[in-house]
């Protein structure tokens, strides 16, 4: 019941300043919590993209200074990769 009322919270035509700065961790939540499996990193290897980043010069409050991902939501897709010309992962 909780997960469906949150689903309804998702606005997919928002942009971010569109939203809450409080809410934007929540959306995330929600975004990662309903990806499809079959597209969704293995969670071992997420936290491994995620430390990866961490250490990573590139990295600028979330957001990866190469592509302009926000890199939770990058590191969550499988088949998508670190875009350095030396990746990380
Ligand atoms: S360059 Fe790669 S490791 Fe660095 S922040 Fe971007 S995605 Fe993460």
């Amino acid at each position: 019941m909780q997960m469906e009322q949150n689903k309804q919270r998702v606005c997919k035509r928002c942009l971010l300043s569109d939203i809450a700065p409080e809410e934007y961790l929540e959306h995330m939540r929600i975004y990662l919590n309903g990806l499809d499996e079959s597209t969704k990193t293995e969670e071992a290897l997420y936290q491994e993209r995620l430390s990866q980043c961490r250490d990573c010069e590139n990295l600028n409050e979330g957001i990866c200074r190469i592509c302009g991902c926000f890199v939770e939501f990058r590191a969550a897709i499988k088949g998508k990769a670190c875009p350095a010309i030396h990746p990380r992962w």
